[in-house]
């Protein structure tokens, strides 16, 4: 994995322009990685564009430097580099259909059902993409700062819902001294991002609770475009829905099956240890975390539903059978919320 490190830091100290590309419906990993990057590669001169299909959500708008997304691909860089997206579908409508590897395309994940769609890929399970970044950063020789180390912390506390998931172990934990000590604000972070719904997500939330399902250890809600043109809400308005539902003792898996456009359902999916959803949702076209995942269905939202929870009775009926069962360690992540 280390070569992979070694490689792409020879490629970022021989470029001049550099892309740093983020996920589509970014989180605060994408963007915190991104900008991380950006901000530390600028430290030693080098002209960073950091690019998203996506707008960034407003929760994480006060990042330095999050006005400066574009939503193009590469124009005259030296070297792009695409974090914390396991494929290119995930890079969304930026990615060229006939897309040519002019120069070289670094992928920096740590999404074990990661692609390795770049030239060079260095993707290692860790709690977040910005610890990652952190590692090359700090192999460059260039020393953190509190932009830096704010835009890191920030994936790190985004995608271990602060610091509640499994993945959250010794190393992540030194990766966030190490981020406070550089001068990251852990308490302003944690209000930017778990302070951020509105009572419009509330309202769209109250409506998919209404009908909630729990059946053989899978609780599930559905929200259909109606449901958002009712209270006026965008799609973005279910982030954290999934982790809320995933509180309930008696439910190993928790769904959200969200209908992006008539035809287009998103999933969002949340298991215990013993369930592997990044396994379920790679099958379907997706991928994740154990215990964090999801996929984009070309779909109605009941063929969806079928799809999914067939796939999840499949899946866990093959692990309870299974001798031994397996609680392995999961590594999970999610949206920036607390719920
Ligand atoms: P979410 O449920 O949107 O918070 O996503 C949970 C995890 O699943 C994250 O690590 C995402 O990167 C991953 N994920 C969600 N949707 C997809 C998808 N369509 N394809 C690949 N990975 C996804
Ligand atoms: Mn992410
Ligand atoms: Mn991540």
């Amino acid at each position: 994995m280390s070569g992979a490190r070694e490689q792409i830091q020879t490629l970022l100290e021989g470029a001049e322009r550099v892309l740093i590309v983020a996920h589509i419906e970014p989180d605060g990993d994408a963007i915190g990685s991104a900008l991380g990057l950006a901000w530390a590669l600028r430290r030693r001169g080098t002209l960073c564009t950091v690019a998203c299909a996506d707008e960034v959500p407003a929760s994480l708008r006060f990042l330095p430097g999050s006005e400066e997304f574009v939503a193009r691909w590469r124009v005259d860089e030296d070297v792009m580099v695409v974090v914390d997206t396991s494929d290119t579908a995930r890079i969304g409508a930026i990615y060229p259909e006939d897309a040519r590897h002019e120069v070289p395309l670094v992928v920096i994940d740590h999404h074990t059902t990661n692609l390795r769609y770049g030239d060079v890929n260095w993707v290692e399970e860790r709690a977040a993409t910005c610890q990652l970044v952190l590692e090359l950063v700090t192999t460059m020789g260039i020393p953190l700062d509190d932009v830096i180390a704010t835009c890191l912390l920030t994936g790190l506390i985004t995608d271990t819902r602060g610091f509640r998931t499994r993945s959250t172990d010794a190393h992540a934990l030194q990766t966030a001294v190490t981020l406070v000590n550089a001068g990251a604000s852990l308490g302003d972070i944690m209000d930017a991002v778990f302070r951020s719904r509105s009572s419009t997500m509330l309202r769209v939330w109250g409506l998919a609770l209404s009908d909630v399902h729990l059946e053989d250890g899978v609780i599930w809600v559905s929200v259909s475009q109606e449901d958002l043109e009712r209270v006026g809400a965008a799609p973005s308005a279910t982030e954290g829905l999934s982790n809320l539902l995933s509180t309930v003792r008696d439910a190993e898996v928790a769904v959200v099956f969200r209908e992006l456009r008539p035809g287009v359902v998103d999933v969002s999916l949340r298991s215990a240890p013993r369930v592997d959803v990044a396994a379920v949702a790679l099958s379907l076209g997706g991928g994740g975390h154990r215990q964090a995942a999801g996929c984009l269905l070309e779909a109605s939202l009941p063929e969806a539903q079928a799809l999914v929870l067939n796939a999840l009775r499949q899946s866990m009926t093959e692990k309870t059978t299974a001798a031994g069962g397996g609680t392995r360690r999961g590594v999970d992540d999610a949206g920036h919320s607390g719920a």
